[in-house]
């Protein structure tokens, strides 16, 4: 099935488009985590949204689950890695699923937390965001698997099923992934090595692991390296006034477009983006 849109992120924007496209009885998939976003949840007090005087993040929150109730509309819980511009329509993997699509809405909100040295550099030369996609690659090989959290346990274990050896450096509690081929790694990564391929990960600690490749998957991921040939322009999604990208078919709104980094700018622009994404959908 090709859907009409995907909606990457459940902030207000992200619901404020979702809520937009539902109503126009659009088939999409809406990608976020199952609170909506932890940037609501945690404002201790919100005084600059109109009809909602002094309301916390909580209740902020709650009333948006209420809201997104009423309509019907479901957050898939996964993380979208990589999008394949197929021309004319992309391809999203979002964990170990892909989704066909029209368009495509970027509301990820912006991206906090450094980058490795050398991290982008080598990004499709050995540095990956998707085992699904690119675990393949490394049958018998040694790679790195940095995981910022739980939920990427199956993909860690799929990796291991692939390469022959994997260190895993797991920056989350209770890390469950046992296998005979998979070293857990307890200092943190500083820089990432190589020529024309990745072929080292050097520590903190200035150890330095010869690897074929690196893995990482993080919760929120840098939207151009998601989509590539996305334009950015100081960190942010350059947009124009229908919430079009230089991209046919793609579409961004709230944080992740600019500042200021308000909730009412990201509602209001993820109304617009639905508006736009409805047009362009004819
Ligand atoms: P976000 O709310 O950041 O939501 C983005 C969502 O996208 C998240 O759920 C994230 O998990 C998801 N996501 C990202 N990447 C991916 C991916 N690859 N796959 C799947 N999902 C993904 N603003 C105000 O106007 N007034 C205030 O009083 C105020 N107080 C604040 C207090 C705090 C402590 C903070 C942190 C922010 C505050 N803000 C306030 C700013 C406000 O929170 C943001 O402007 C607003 O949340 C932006 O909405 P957004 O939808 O663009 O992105």
């Amino acid at each position: 099935m090709r859907y009409d849109c995907i909606i990457i992120g459940s902030g207000p924007a992200g619901l404020s488009a979702a809520m937009n496209l539902k109503t126009y009885n659009k088939s999409f998939v809406w990608f976020g985590s199952k609170n909506l976003s932890d940037k609501v949840e945690k404002a201790e007090k919100v005084t600059n949204y109109p009809g909602l005087p002094n309301v916390t993040g909580k209740e902020l929150q709650a009333a948006f689950f209420e809201h997104k109730d009423a309509l019907g509309l479901e957050i898939t819980d996964k993380i979208v890695s990589n999008i394949y511009n197929m021309g004319g329509y992309y391809n999203v993997v979002a964990e170990n699923e892909f989704f066909e699509t029209t368009t495509i809405l970027f509301a990820t909100g912006v991206v906090l937390g450094n980058q490795y040295k050398g991290e982008t550099e080598f990004v499709g030369r050995g540095v990956s965001y998707c085992a699904t996609c690119d675990g393949g690659l490394y049958r018998g090989k040694t790679i790195a698997a940095i995981a910022t959290s739980k939920r990427f346990e199956h993909e860690i274990t799929f990796l291991a099923d692939m390469a022959e050896n994997v260190y895993l450096f797991p920056f989350y509690k209770e890390c469950e992934v046992e296998k005979e081929n998979v070293e857990k790694v307890m200092v943190a990564p500083k820089e990432i090595k190589g020529q024309l391929r990745v072929s080292e990960l050097v520590l903190k600690d200035d150890t330095e692991l010869a690897v074929d490749g690196i893995f990482i998957m993080r919760n929120a991921i840098a939207p151009t390296t998601i989509l590539s040939g996305l334009e950015v322009a100081d960190g942010h999604i350059v947009v124009n006034r229908k919430m079009e990208t230089n991209l046919p078919g793609v579409f961004a709104a709230g944080d992740c477009t600019g500042k200021p980094y308000q909730y009412t700018k990201a509602v209001g622009e993820g109304n617009v983006a639905a508006h736009s994404i409805i047009a362009y959908l004819g």
